[in-house]
């Protein structure tokens, strides 16, 4: 039977559960190999169900071969209860973060339709999969390194190509062509391209304005591929830049290579992201770069760890996660620097590889 299946029975067993109902996207593909985008698994210490609509009967049982398929005909209502039949008095997990009230009341109408002493009881879990998912395997840190890769390739190939005159739209399409033309399965998240002042607000959303001659301009790019996704930023100038963006940007890129040499397993989100945080605020400019250092990747694009002030996740190898300083200066502009990174033998190792500007 899969890992993964076998880690969740761990988890239930040690959280008091004798079922879980798993309705997470990235939750079910991950736990049973099916992609499709509707179904239920449901996994108890010696079975795994998968209940989907017949739009994808075939697909789950080639990608989930080790689940049972119980067809789904018609309203959930009408379905659900024969997935709960022989849970009788079991304490069965949902997903508290994934599940609407309007579904949760369906549920529990579902289990009161049953006659009572064949009632299940539903009780709300966090991170059950959440948890396990975030230390990856290495056939896993391998599918987002090739994401990364691609979105490196596009990145590089629009910086090589850009000029000014083109617009922030045309940028941030002509990395996503690229990203669609070599393989990925589309981006990640809303692509940034932000120039000049426009820049200074963390997720700018791209325009349809020119970029100028010497604007400094943050791309913020991810890929998805293979289910897998990755996240980049690099700001660049078109053209020469001037004093005060070299002095912004080598704040940001010092804190960032940092927060890179000296995170290590063992320490907490916050502690990660106070180590690029120092350096920026010792250079003045503490005000400047309001969000956290970072957040995990993987088949989501944020998801655990969170690497952060106050964050309590402690870093962990196996992890993949981004460290992303910035200063962000309302007028002016914004840099940010971003790598998605993995712990391993103890260490950061950097998977981003696209250059980032040199300093002189
Ligand atoms: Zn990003
Ligand atoms: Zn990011």
């Amino acid at each position: 039977m899969n890992r993964r299946v076998a880690r969740l029975r761990e988890r239930m067993a040690e959280s008091g559960l004798d079922a879980v109902l798993i309705s997470n996207d990235q939750n079910r593909r991950y736990l049973s190999g099916f992609s499709g985008s509707a179904g239920w698994l449901l996994i108890t210490p010696d079975d795994a169900v998968i209940a989907t609509d017949s739009r994808y009967y075939e697909q789950s049982t080639q990608q989930a071969p080790d689940f049972r398929l119980q067809r789904a005909v018609g309203e959930m209502e009408e379905w659900i209860p024969d997935l709960l039949a022989g849970l009788a008095g079991k304490r069965v997990g949902l997903e508290a973060s994934d599940v609407s009230y309007a579904t949760y009341r369906t549920l529990r109408k579902a289990a009161e339709s049953l006659p009572q002493g064949e009632r299940p009881r539903l009780i709300p879990t966090q991170n059950l999969v959440e948890a396990i998912r975030v230390i990856k395997e290495p056939e896993e840190i391998e599918a987002i390194q090739a994401a990364v890769d691609l979105g490196d390739a596009a990145f590089s190939e629009v910086a090589r190509r850009i000029e000014p005159g083109w617009t922030e739209k045309q940028a941030a399409w002509e990395m996503e062509k690229y990203i669609r033309e070599h393989g990925g399965e589309g981006i990640a998240f809303d692509t940034i391209v932000a120039a000049g002042p426009w820049g200074a607000m963390p997720h700018a959303y791209p325009r349809d304005e020119a970029i100028g001659e010497g604007e400094s301009v943050v791309i913020d790019v991810g890929v998805r591929l293979d289910g897998y996704t990755s996240d980049l930023t690099r700001t660049i100038v078109l053209g020469k830049p001037d004093d005060r963006f070299r002095q912004v940007y080598d704040i940001v890129l010092t804190a960032q290579l940092a927060a890179e040499e000296m995170i290590e397993p063992g320490m907490s989100g916050e502690q990660a992201h106070l180590l690029a945080q120092r350096v920026i605020e010792e250079a003045g400019y503490g005000e400047h770069f309001g969000h956290g250092l970072g957040h995990g990747v993987g088949l989501e694009v944020h998801e655990a760890p969170r690497v952060g002030k106050t964050s309590k996740d402690v870093l962990a190898e196996g992890m993949v996660f981004t460290i992303e300083p910035g200063i962000y200066i309302s007028d002016w502009g914004g840099v940010r620097i971003e790598d998605l990174v993995t712990l391993e033998n103890g260490r950061v190792r950097v998977l981003s590889r696209a250059a980032k500007l040199v300093n002189e």
